[in-house]
């Protein structure tokens, strides 16, 4: 079946990354770093925490299915998993002594949720990615990379 839209994005509910204004994450998806146009949009607090978080319980199966439910009718080969600094359901930036710390667990999760992802849907291409979310005066401020 062809896809209709080109990638499932599963990322966190928090505004800085979806603010209307100031749709960073929007932005960077459609910039030259990965070029889509058009994407499903999966929000769960923490973005892929509920895939890999001991204290998860049902909420885990309950992204995994939705995930399969996206990825079934609509066909789509490529995933992208988004997690973000200060994330509420982390913690925030303050659980952690440094940026790279916090980094280090997200990249982590994030690897160990496309493990989790590829043992139900082993064709598919899942490329993870880390926003920074600074807050300063006039707003925040969001960087985003993809995490290797
Ligand atoms: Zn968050």
């Amino acid at each position: 079946m062809p896809a209709t839209v080109d990638a499932l994005v599963v990322t966190c509910v928090d505004s800085p990354l979806h603010r209307a204004d100031k749709p960073a994450l929007a932005e960077y998806l459609r910039g030259k770093h990965v070029g889509i146009n058009t994407w499903d949009l999966l929000t769960a607090s923490g973005g892929i925490r509920d895939l890999v978080a001991a204290d998860a319980g049902g909420r885990k199966e309950a992204l995994l299915h939705a995930i399969r439910v996206v990825h079934d009718a609509h066909g789509v080969s490529k995933i992208l998993f988004v997690n973000h600094s200060a994330c509420t359901a982390y913690g925030g930036s303050a659980r952690f002594r440094t940026l790279t710390e916090e980094y280090r667990e997200h990249a982590d999760d994030l690897q160990a949720a496309r493990a989790a992802v590829r043992q139900l849907l082993p064709n598919l291409d899942i490329r993870l990615f880390f926003a920074t979310v600074e807050e300063r005066a006039d707003g925040h401020f969001v960087t985003i990379d993809e995490v290797r």
